[in-house]
């Protein structure tokens, strides 16, 4: 299939030069939020430095310019007649759906429809609405739009787009709703607004919700609420807040609304810059596009997802098995029915479902930035992915959450992915998703796998199991310091184990090496004797900093707060010379090695340092030997000891079984005892050859296909709960023995 072009050849060099700054991404969640063009913010940058606008409230100037802006929203939506409709500004589309939901007053009997497959925002409005009839409406009923004759008194709200699939809802029934007694529609129209042209000239909808950041990319914070003449008579407010309000007594409870409907509904000041910076992107996209922009984004973004999901859907297997399932009312023939979004989820040969986490992993592996779960649409999820009631509450009991990894519950995915496109995508970025599809997923021959699994034996049953081999990490998500002798057990972790940490001095956040691959290349070493930590790189000269960071001689960092997991840890900064030395490495401006502040962190899980989630991280030599005979194509170094480098564990064990270790609770390593806390969640970092920087699917396509898309491997481990004796004496030491004491 050729892809249709909507955008002539001059158009999509300037579009590209708007986003030069996303280098090598590639950017497919315009649902999610459409990005802003460099011209558009140097437009409002001009505007707001050339020029100064105060307080509506004082300035008659910044006033009118708002209700020019109101008026040209109004045009954007195709009203011809302002007094048709009214802009009520919002802080974003939920923020609109609320207010309606809190101030429709629905007469006697009067019902609250609802499209079932609505975003939660749509959902919530049940806990609010003043009716206790409340009713769900599927897909179905509006598409053959039956039983609309019955509806009266009620308000109906649904979306204009669904957001999870891209379909687009007839607007015409809203004509037929209307028709019934009494009636009002609630338009969500967040996603479809983002790249269609409403028309509320030909839909005449009551209450419209958008959210501007979904058009223009910028600016956020900033939505409307759009209300025609006969819905504004339906809503009743209470509360008044700032400039909406005529006269309010003090000693007497009293006051008196102001007149004009956004006047009683904007309480306090509205975002009044941003309001204003609004003209600028309406100008930008008129500059780039032409006036009706809105109706050529629309046809842009069908082509390309048209594009991807037909080569997507023909995808097949060596077997001849579906690559991808696809979500969808449409087959992507109608612009009228179907917009530009993808959504859908991988298979392996064998019909096993891969989880969208451990696609996310792979995405993020590539630069690849799209929307994965169920995008705060769960009625669509449950639609489209065939889940009853009991399966939504099952995963839940099994601890899956809406946002969280738990992809794929006895091998039925709990979401999906979903590709949106904007203006700024082009054909490049729909055959960038499709290549990383076919080069981690298409099976091209029969797999081992796909009969049986059988787990191998470790060769030598006889030889005790025993720790061979210690690593730290001293520098988080930087090369290991490989140790063959002993090391000592601090109660945070292994001493000096990510102790330090690499920070962009610009903004204080965490370099890691899922972003910055090199930093595998910085080696550390410890040297007690000397104490000093020494940092190599390839074709730098070494450099040492003091081992202790506490002294006198070290600044305190003027960005000493960082975030690691969520968490904001402080740290002392080490220096000028070293900063240099990082960034010339990595060449990245302005970086900083910070050391962690306090000796650890306390949480519940025990104190821990910089590491990622536990205290240490066993790997089983045997497992990583046995995962790598399941790969069946090397597009990596093949070397157990490179491989297990990926796995970045603190302990490494051998003489033992593969996979042995998953059903540990307890175990002995020598004198010590730890405490199993789970299985490791494998993440795209294992995906990186730690003697290059290279980054390969391997071997974390294998993990996921194994085991049925949980992509774990590897145990952590902690200190006993409560070890109250002083850890100063504890040592661990390689060769000692390895003894499961689960009870
Ligand atoms: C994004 C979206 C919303 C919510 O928009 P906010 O900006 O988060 O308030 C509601 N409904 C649909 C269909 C959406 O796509």
């Amino acid at each position: 299939m050729e892809l249709t072009t909507e955008f002539t050849f001059e158009e999509q060099h300037h579009i590209k030069n708007e986003f030069k700054r996303l280098k090598g991404t590639t950017y497919l969640d315009s649902a999610g939020s459409v990005l802003y063009g460099e011209n558009q913010l140097k437009n409002v940058c001009d505007l707001l430095t050339h020029n100064f606008y105060p307080n509506p409230h004082t300035s008659k100037t910044s006033e009118n310019l708002i209700d020019q802006v109101r008026l040209r929203i109004l045009k954007h939506f195709h009203v011809n007649n302002y007094d048709d409709y009214t802009v009520i500004f919002t802080s974003n589309c939920t923020n609109g759906l609320k207010i309606v939901g809190e101030t429709f007053q629905f007469d006697d009997n009067g019902s609250f429809y609802y499209q079932s497959d609505s975003h939660t925002s749509v959902l919530g409005l049940r806990e609010i609405v003043n009716t206790k009839d409340i009713i769900p409406l599927s897909r179905n009923f509006f598409k053959e739009d039956c039983a609309l004759e019955t509806m009266k008194n009620s308000l109906i709200a649904f979306p204009a787009q669904c957001n999870f699939n891209g379909y687009k809802f007839p607007l015409k029934i809203i004509e037929k709703i209307h028709l019934g007694d009494n009636n009002y529609v609630l338009l969500d129209a967040a996603a479809y607004a983002s790249s269609n042209d409403l028309d509320l000239n030909l839909c005449k909808a009551d209450y419209v919700t958008v959210s501007f950041y979904k058009i223009f990319g910028y600016p956020t914070g900033l939505g409307a609420l759009i209300v025609s003449k006969r819905g504004a008579e339906k809503l009743k407010k209470k509360y008044y807040g700032g400039g909406t309000v005529k006269i309010a007594l003090t000693r007497e409870n009293w006051h008196q609304k102001r007149d004009n409907l956004h006047e009683i509904y904007e309480d306090g000041t509205i975002p009044f810059l941003e309001i204003i910076s609004l003209q600028s992107s309406f100008n930008y996209m008129e500059n780039l596009l032409g006036d009706s922009f809105m109706k050529r984004i629309s046809r842009h973004v069908f082509n390309l997802a048209k594009y991807f999901y037909v080569h997507l859907k023909s995808m097949k297997h060596y077997n001849n098995e579906d690559v991808a399932v696809l979500y969808h009312d449409t087959s992507f023939e109608d612009i009228t029915t179907q917009s530009g979004i993808v959504n859908f989820n991988l298979k392996h040969a064998n019909g096993s479902f891969i989880g969208f986490a451990e696609f996310a992993s792979i995405a993020a592996l590539h630069n690849l930035i799209v929307r994965t779960g169920c995008f705060c649409n769960p009625g669509s999820c449950q639609t489209f992915l065939n889940l009853t009631n009991e399966d939504l509450l099952k995963h839940f009991n099994a601890g899956h959450v809406c946002g969280d990894d738990n992809d794929l519950v006895d091998n039925i995915p709990t979401g999906s992915i979903r590709v949106s496109f904007g203006y700024m995508n082009d054909k490049v970025d729909a055959e960038t998703v499709l290549d990383i599809i076919r080069k981690c997923y298409v099976q091209t021959e029969e797999s081992s796998l796909d009969k049986t699994s059988a787990i191998k034996e470790s060769e030598s049953k006889n030889v005790k199991p025993v720790l061979q081999s210690i690593r730290i990490f001293p520098i988080k998500s930087c090369g290991p310091m490989i140790i063959n002798k002993e090391w000592k057990i601090t109660e945070s972790g292994l001493q000096y184990d990510r102790n330090w940490m690499i920070i962009n001095g610009d903004n204080g956040s965490a370099l890691t090496q899922k972003h910055e691959t090199k930093m595998c290349l910085i080696r550390p070493f410890v040297d007690e004797t000397n104490n000093t930590l020494r940092l190599e790189f390839p074709y730098m000269d070494s450099i040492e900093i003091p081992l202790n960071t506490k002294g006198e001689e070290i600044r305190s960092a003027s960005v000493c707060q960082t975030k690691v997991c969520g968490d904001y840890i402080n740290g002392h900064d080490c220096g000028q010379q070293v900063a240099e030395w990082l960034s010339n490495a990595l060449a990245i401006n302005n970086l900083r090695l910070i050391r962690q502040n306090a000796e650890g962190k306390e949480r519940k899980s025990g104190k821990i340092a910089l590491a990622n989630q536990a205290q240490f991280l066993l790997i089983n030599k045997a497992s990583v030997q046995w995962l790598m005979d399941q790969v069946e194509i090397w597009d990596y170094n093949k070397d157990v000891d490179n491989v297990i480098d990926r796995f970045r564990g603190n302990f490494v064990i051998e003489n033992i079984e593969a996979l042995t270790e998953n059903s540990w609770k307890k175990i002995k390593i020598g004198e010590s005892t730890f405490e199993v806390q789970g299985l490791c969640t494998r993440c795209q970092m294992i995906c990186i050859d730690q003697s290059t920087g290279e980054k390969t699917a391997e071997p974390l396509r294998t993990i996921g296909k194994i085991f049925q898309g949980k992509t774990k491997f590897g145990i952590y481990l902690r200190l006993p709960f409560g070890l109250k004796e002083d850890c100063s004496n504890l040592v661990i030491k390689c060769g000692d023995e390895i003894v499961d004491i689960s009870e």
